[in-house]
């Protein structure tokens, strides 16, 4: 016997299982990713990791992070990098042939291939 249930949506019955798609409710957003990305506090190792300027182990990043600030310390690494405009050595290909021509014949002198200069 089928069941029935009184929709909160439109006030109408519904048979249970059967509820129009514009009666359900709406779903949890979720990401499009298969599961939630989880940053844990958890520090890697065994025992966590050594703090040199506390001289203690930690096993949380939060607390790890709060010593480095407590001992007047800056964490480095996680920084971006700067977009620097690249610094040409030379301002034109004559200079840049010559630096060529003198390591070509240093090495001519010196009996080396270029295999070995590698
Ligand atoms: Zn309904």
């Amino acid at each position: 016997m089928a069941r029935f249930k009184l929709c909160k949506h439109c006030g109408d019955l519904h048979q249970v299982g059967r509820v129009p798609s514009n009666c359900r409710d709406e779903p949890w957003p979720r990401s499009d990713l298969p599961a939630p990305h989880v940053i844990r506090d958890q520090l890697g190792g065994i025992n966590g990791v050594f703090h040199h300027g506390a001289l203690t182990r930690f096993d949380s990043k939060r607390r790890f992070r709060q010593a480095t600030r407590d001992h007047g310390l800056i964490e480095v690494g996680d920084e971006r990098p700067q977009d620097k405009p690249r610094e040409h050595i030379y301002s034109n290909t004559r200079e840049l042939e010559r630096d060529v021509a003198e390591t070509v014949q240093f090495m001519e002198q010196k009996g080396m291939t270029a295999d070995e200069a590698a």
